[in-house]
């Protein structure tokens, strides 16, 4: 990786494009040696959904993979940083079209950079093309509620009761919908779904399909990675960082109840996860009709508790007390 494509993914700011020399070199220099992949944001598209406010989805390549990785992003003013980034000769619809504008398209607009209904205008660095970040129209330096989410085929698309990750998955946007739940203060309006194509916990779809048979031969789900010959846990969590970079998030509130995913977040000097926020399973409310039912479940999160030290307190009523010692043990 050039020093040049480190720079690309550094987050900018006004006082980082006016005063780019010192700091920008050193910015990259840290960057560089922290070894972040580079990543692009291709295209950005407003998606009304079924409940809660619009979300932008946005398209990431990157340098490490092949794979179209995500990020789910509430607020129209959270903005990718490579994105928005002017290039040569680009005309303002071409702009839209890839996503690169402020407030919101409508028939017969002809600006990117100006929506004179809302009366936002962006500003751009006229060297490099780089967009300058300005607290009236782009999201920046404040405490961000963020999921970083590996793809699960089976539990959101296929109702699998196997895992929590659908659930998981619903509640981190109705999370960032909202401004409280319960004693959980909520996005409000604002927050980032990293969505990561590694599923299975990095070892793809067909070899999770086989640790299923081998959890239903009596292994745990980490006894059957391993019975593969996988590690417990593949994932890289560094393509999520990066875009969480590229989206000038720094302060990260964290949806997970995985402390090494808090571990792993952080990036100094460009991140730091300042608080964690628990997920507990809807199935724990008490409320037979909420959540996920099945002794699946219960095994798989009991081995996420005892054998991954996931940070869930609620003790588990299991639906079959094991009495054979050997199946107690898994
Ligand atoms: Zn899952």
């Amino acid at each position: 990786m050039t020093a040049e494509t480190v720079a690309e993914a550094v987050p900018s700011s006004s006082t980082l494009s006016q005063n780019k020399s010192a700091a920008a070199a050193s910015a990259a220099a840290a960057k560089a040696a922290s070894g972040l992949p580079h990543v692009q944001c291709i295209a950005r598209a407003r998606i009304p959904t079924v409940q809660g406010p619009d979300i932008f989805l946005h398209l990431y390549q990157n340098d490490r993979d092949n794979k179209e990785h995500l990020a789910i992003v509430f607020g129209e003013d959270i903005r990718s940083r490579s994105l928005f980034r002017k290039h040569a000769g680009e005309t303002q619809e071409a702009r839209m079209i890839r996503g690169a504008y402020v407030g919101k398209l409508y028939p017969g607009r002809t600006s990117a950079d100006v929506d004179e209904k809302q009366g936002l205008s962006l500003q751009f660095d006229e060297k490099d093309g780089s967009l300058v970040v300005e607290p009236s129209t782009t999201w920046c330096e404040q405490e961000t509620l963020v999921r970083i989410h590996s793809e699960c085929y089976t539990g959101e698309t296929a109702w699998s009761a196997r895992c929590d990750c659908g659930e998981q998955f619903d509640r981190a946007g109705k999370l960032m919908a909202v401004d409280h739940e319960g004693d959980i203060k909520g996005g409000n309006g604002h927050g980032v779904i990293v969505y990561l194509r590694q599923e299975g916990r990095g070892i793809g779809l067909g070899e999770k399909l086989k640790a299923y048979n081998l959890q239903d031969l009596g292994a745990d789900t980490v006894q059957a990675n391993l019975l593969l010959k996988h590690p417990v846990d593949a994932r890289d969590f560094s393509i999520g960082r990066a875009i969480l970079i590229d989206l000038g998030i720094s302060q990260v509130r964290l949806l997970t109840n995985n402390p090494d995913k808090v571990a792993q977040v952080e990036q100094p000097p460009f991140l730091h996860c300042v608080e964690r926020v628990p997920m507990v399973p809807l199935s724990w409310s008490g409320n037979h009709s909420e959540g996920i039912h099945s002794k699946e479940i219960d095994g798989y999160l009991r081995t996420k508790i005892e054998r991954m030290g996931h940070l869930l307190q609620q003790p588990l009523t299991l639906h079959t007390a094991p009495t054979d010692p050997k199946t107690a043990a898994i």
